[in-house]
């Protein structure tokens, strides 16, 4: 009896890895479509500021955000697997970088950190093709920072360490996005030059609270500054958790209580009241 059920259970996991896997095959032919017109991706903007003077905005993250054939908003989380398991990343990748150099160049004072996927950093010739596309479109390297999550893809493979290298000496800096989550290892901060560590927005989002969150955040600090790398805290929406990841010493803070993703020309002048508030008190 329970063998039947177990297979039971077992065929309904296949329809339903059936379905996702169709779904999934929709959004990559939908995807491929998009790629192919234009108007269908664009950029939002998220602000980074100074922990300890939150008026002080260091720098926008471009998220890349896609208007599908319906007009629908669909988020990154949705597509941007899809298109790394497709290659269509690398066409996407080029075509969020164009958009973003564009608004650099209208935008003088500001710089911007970008999204790289594991699998446009495996191709050696990546960083080349990125510096000359970004020199040609007027705006310096030094403005812009490649962040970059840690995936399986990305540990064991000599090319990805090379490309990163190479990035830096072209003036770009790097930064290690989503730290704490899945294969962040500390080993690999050795191998690469990274100016920033992206402390991922799951310890922030329910609040930091005192404990072992704290603790972990606290000693992530300490190693980043150790290793003379800055530190990012992501995701942040509470006005005590900002206090106290200053008090910490963490770096810079981003996060929906500083100001959600948006059009740059909002993001610019956008900090939000909170954190003005915030500002006159420190
Ligand atoms: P990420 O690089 O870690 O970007 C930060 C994500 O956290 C964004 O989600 C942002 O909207 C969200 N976030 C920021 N602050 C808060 C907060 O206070 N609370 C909560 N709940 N969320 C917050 P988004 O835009 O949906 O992007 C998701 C992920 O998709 C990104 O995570 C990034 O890994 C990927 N992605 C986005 N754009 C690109 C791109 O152009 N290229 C590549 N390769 N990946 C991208
Ligand atoms: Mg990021
Ligand atoms: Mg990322
Ligand atoms: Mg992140």
């Amino acid at each position: 009896h329970a063998k039947t059920q177990g297979l039971q259970r077992l065929v309904i996991f296949d329809d339903e890895m059936e379905r996702t896997d169709h779904s999934n095959r929709k959004i990559e032919r939908s995807l491929r479509e998009s790629l192919t017109t234009d108007g269908h991706f664009f950029v939002e903007y998220q602000p980074i500021v100074s922990a300890s003077d939150p008026s002080k905005l260091i720098r926008v993250e471009a998220l890349a955000r896609w208007r599908d054939d319906s007009g629908d908003i669909v988020s990154p989380s949705e597509f941007i697997g899809i298109a790394e398991v497709s290659n269509l990343i690398v066409p996407l990748g080029w075509k969020i970088l164009d958009i973003v150099c564009l608004d650099l160049a209208r935008n003088p004072g500001i710089s911007a950190s970008v999204n790289v996927s594991a699998i446009q950093l495996m191709s050696p010739s990546f960083a080349s093709s990125l510096t000359t596309r970004v020199l040609r479109s007027g705006v310096e390297p030094e403005r812009i920072e490649l962040e970059i999550t840690e995936t399986v893809a990305l540990q064991d493979t000599e090319v990805v360490v090379d490309q990163v290298r190479r990035l830096v000496a072209a003036g770009f800096s790097v930064a290690l996005d989503d730290f704490g989550t899945g294969y962040s290892s500390v080993g690999y901060i050795r191998k690469i030059p990274f100016s920033t560590l992206k402390i991922d927005k799951s310890f922030a989002i329910g609040g930091i609270g005192g404990g072992e969150n704290e603790a972990l955040i606290e000693g992530i600090v300490s190693l980043s500054h150790a290793l003379g790398v800055e530190v990012v805290a992501e995701g942040v929406e509470r006005v005590e958790d900002f206090i106290k990841l200053n008090q910490i010493g963490c770096d810079y803070i981003q996060g929906f209580l500083v100001g959600r993703p948006t059009s740059l020309e909002v993001a610019l002048d956008g900090i939000s009241k909170s954190c003005l508030e915030l500002a006159m008190q420190s």
